[in-house]
């Protein structure tokens, strides 16, 4: 069933586990990532970010091709359909089109500028029901050309941005989309510690999952990260079992070309990776 992100979240943030947000780029993506969330019995949330979006030819159809999957597969656990890293505009366009979750990414404006926005995205997604998730600190990555080091929050700008009733915050703790650069220096826990100590309660959001070392990511939840995104990852595994097909020639034997065939492999590289996460985060049977 599709909900927001509210519920699902503050029970992992209890419970020291974190739901996974693994973002969508096609059918194919979406039906791997639910099955293998209904298969697991773990809560779920699907991100899509403004380029994905724009790539299923927008939003509206994004949210109508997840509500009637989620019908048409029997889906039962909770899942979270949430614009990742939205402009202020295309924010306002995800709660238009049915997205029960909305990341509102304001951290490239001045921070009095990303208070003033978000606090207003606050009331419109509490009137109706659906998850907000706000940053602090650019999480850094290919996209602008960061490399080496992500930024790290200010812990007091946090608790500004928190203190607004957000559902949960994403803060830059030195990580990065996309791949990790060999001379990364690590999250910083000092940061997140931090952070913490002045949310409370809030459910932290843990950008760039690609890479991060098992005992880092461990260690993260166990300072209140709730929710990790995961892009890249799957990419990487989808390409890679498409790859190996293709090499193998069997596009080329019988009706091996045929899309159903070809993109299987892929599919089933995604559910492998996506279970991978789900039982390192510790959803598995948190439905
Ligand atoms: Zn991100």
């Amino acid at each position: 069933m599709l909900v927001s992100a509210k519920e699902m979240l503050t029970k992992a943030k209890a419970g020291h586990y974190a739901v996974g947000q693994f973002n969508i780029n096609n059918l194919e993506w979406t039906k791997s990532i639910l099955l293998t969330a209904q298969e697991l019995q773990s809560p779920v949330i699907l991100g899509v970010s403004e380029g994905a979006g724009k790539y299923m030819t927008g939003y509206k159809t994004v949210a109508a091709m997840v509500k009637a999957m989620i019908e048409e597969l029997n889906i039962t656990v909770p899942v979270a359909l949430h614009l990742d890293h939205g402009s202020y505009e295309g924010a306002k366009k995800c709660i238009e089109a049915g997205f029960s979750s909305i990341m509102f990414d304001g951290s490239h404006y001045p921070i009095e500028e990303n208070i003033a926005k978000t606090k207003e995205l606050v009331e419109t997604c509490n009137q109706l029901g659906l998850s907000l998730e706000a940053e602090v600190g650019a999480i850094g990555g290919e996209e602008d050309g960061v490399i080496g080091k992500g930024e790290c929050a200010d812990p007091q700008e946090c608790k500004a941005i928190a203190d607004l009733g957000v559902t949960m915050l994403a803060a830059g703790i030195g990580n990065i989309h996309g791949k990790y650069p060999d001379n990364w220096e690590g999250l910083s826990f000092e940061t997140l510690d931090a952070i913490q100590k002045l949310t409370g309660d809030m459910p932290l959001v843990l950008h760039g999952g690609t890479g991060i070392p098992e005992d880092m990511i461990k260690k993260a939840i166990s300072l209140g990260v709730a929710k990790i995104n995961v892009n890249t990852e799957c990419q990487l595994s989808f390409a890679a079992a498409t790859r190996k097909y293709i090499e193998e020639g069997k596009d080329l034997q019988g009706k091996g070309f045929d899309p159903r065939k070809l993109l299987a492999p892929g599919a089933e590289a995604i559910k492998a990776t996506v279970k991978e996460k789900m039982e390192l985060f510790g959803s598995v049977g948190k439905a």
